[in-house]
């Protein structure tokens, strides 16, 4: 028999892999954990948003670093080519902007996705939530996820632009509850000096981040390759791994191995080690992103402009226009130099005066649209190599116009629109929001890969984790909810190893 030499492995250290080894570790404390990522490490502490770097050389440097290999593992196939900063495309030779995902991209560094991202955090509302989790389990799990995350809407409740941006949207979209215009939900911590700190996941692993707090039941290991998931009669037994520094491969023996590998790799993983049931990689959504950009009327940016050119606060403020079953789709409305996605290069910008609308749609989950994996060819990092096929509904094309429609409503009643194009959608993948490829499922009727506890349905010890666990069609950010589902799943292991 062979002696385990951890009680779990992680591999992945973006959101979801994080919120695996921090709920791993209160819930079981005496458990072994070992996490392994491909990527490098960024920073000290490992896991930092990149935007806490001060020096903006070193930010570019590590976003570059996280832009995936330099030279390829594999001399066929070439090293990927670069995505929004910090990321790298699947496929930069697709560029067909309707058919595939030709912006489809991924992040490999200590902290993946989570060392570059916005950091809106919205629950999902209405049909986005999760039908066969009951709604005190999940709200539970949401508010746990925020707690891992540091969410609060407060941050910038003072920012001198964001009551009237709120105050103009109320008017061209009525509504209450839960689903009325609000600061977005942000994981961000602020400071008594009015600074922000920007969450990476050095944040929800707390003291596992730090090598003198972290104790010996943890290790981290940056630029090592998880290859294979090792399996005996439906039981895991372990995993390989290939230290990417030196080439070197190794089993590692372990009963439970977390996959949170985003939601490309993870099915990738699981197809490279034998683990293909029906519903890997398919019902594969984007959520398609209807973006626009308006300037605020002269008197409003009189008022707040002292504050703002005085540096009170950077960036006016985030607002959520919350998605509806009736308009399926959310808003985020914010300061544009605050937004990833560049809108206009060519005119100087009061701070916080220029407002960026980045309209996210729900798509329909359709099995046919997939990430397929190919066992003869492999990529840069020598894993199966994926193809994408997606194509829009269209029910999604209706929904995307409908976006359109509230984009521009909602740009009228905020100001001028920068230029004469209307809101324009972006190539499928933009959103780098992707789900379902691993997604959930209450019953193995072969429609999902695992159940309501992250375990790969006839699979002990297989958990997966991250965006691709999402069953349902959303158009929120989705982080949020993968953390929330990564601790239902954690305090399940934790509870199978007492
Ligand atoms: P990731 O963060 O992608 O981490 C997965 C990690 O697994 C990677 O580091 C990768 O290298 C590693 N890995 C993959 N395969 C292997 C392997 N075989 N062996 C070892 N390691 C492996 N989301 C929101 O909810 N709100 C936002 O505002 C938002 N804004 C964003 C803005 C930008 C610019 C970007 C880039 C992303 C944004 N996102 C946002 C998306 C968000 O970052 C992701 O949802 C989140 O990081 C997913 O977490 P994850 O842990 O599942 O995967």
């Amino acid at each position: 028999m062979k002696i385990h030499e951890y009680d779990a492995v992680i591999v992945g250290s973006g959101p979801a892999g994080a919120a695996y080894a921090r709920t791993l570790h209160e819930e079981a404390p005496q458990l072994r954990v070992l996490m392994v990522e491909a990527g490098p490490s960024l920073s000290k502490p490992p896991g930092l948003h990149v935007k806490n770097l001060p020096d903006p050389k070193a930010r570019a440097a590590a976003q570059l670093a996280s832009q995936g290999p330099v030279t390829s593992l594999n001399p066929e196939s070439p090293v990927p080519g670069p995505g929004r900063p910090g990321t790298f495309l699947l496929r930069p030779d697709e560029l067909a902007p309707l058919a595939g995902m030709p912006a489809a991209a991924m992040s490999s560094n200590v902290g993946g996705m989570g060392a570059h991202w916005t950091c809106a955090c919205p629950r999902p509302g209405a049909s986005e939530r999760i039908s066969f989790l009951d709604d005190g389990t999940l709200d539970a799990a949401l508010g746990e996820a925020e707690r891992l995350l540091s969410v609060t809407s407060e941050a910038f409740a003072d920012a001198p632009f964001s009551g009237d941006v709120r105050d103009r949207l109320k008017r061209a979209f009525h509504r209450t509850g839960a689903a009325a215009i609000q600061p977005m939900p942000l994981a961000v911590r602020k400071h008594p000096d009015g600074t922000i700190t920007w969450s990476g996941t050095d944040v929800v692993m707390g003291p596992l981040a730090e090598p003198t707090t972290r104790g010996d039941f943890f290790e981290l290991r940056a630029q090592t390759l998880c290859q294979r998931v090792m399996l005996d009669a439906g039981h895991v037994t372990g995993v390989e791994l290939k230290d990417l520094t030196n080439g070197t491969v190794t089993q590692v023996h372990a009963p439970a191995v977390v996959v949170a590998a985003d939601a490309l790799r993870t099915p990738q993983l699981l197809f490279a080690s034998g683990v293909r049931p029906r519903a890997l990689g398919r019902y594969l959504n984007d959520q398609p992103q209807v973006i626009s950009a308006v300037r605020l009327p002269a008197d409003v940016v009189q008022s707040g402009a002292g504050e703002a050119a005085a540096g009170a606060a950077v960036h006016s403020g985030v607002s959520w226009v919350p998605y509806t079953d009736e308009e399926p789709f959310h808003g985020q409305v914010m300061q544009l130099d605050a937004s990833p996605v560049p809108l206009a290069e060519d005119d100087p910008v009061v701070p916080g005066s220029v407002i960026g609308l980045g309209w996210f749609c729900a798509t329909e989950t359709v099995e046919e649209n997939r990430v397929e994996f190919d066992d003869t060819s492999l990529d840069h990092y020598g894993m199966p190599r994926m193809t994408i096929n997606y194509n829009l509904t269209w029910k999604d094309l209706r929904v995307i116009e409908q976006a359109k429609e509230a984009v521009t409503r909602a740009g009228k009643v905020l100001g001028t629109f920068l230029d004469d194009r209307p809101p324009f959608l972006l190539p499928a993948g933009s959103s780098l929001h992707y789900q379902g490829s691993v997604r959930m499922g209450q019953y193995d009727d072969g429609r999902s890969v695992c159940g309501p506890d992250s375990q790969v349905w006839g699979t002990e010890g297989l958990y997966v984790a991250g965006n691709g666990v999402i069953p349902t069609s959303t158009a929120c950010n989705p982080t949020l909810t993968s953390v929330a589902l990564a601790v239902l799943g954690a305090r399940s292991l934790a509870r199978s190893m007492h």
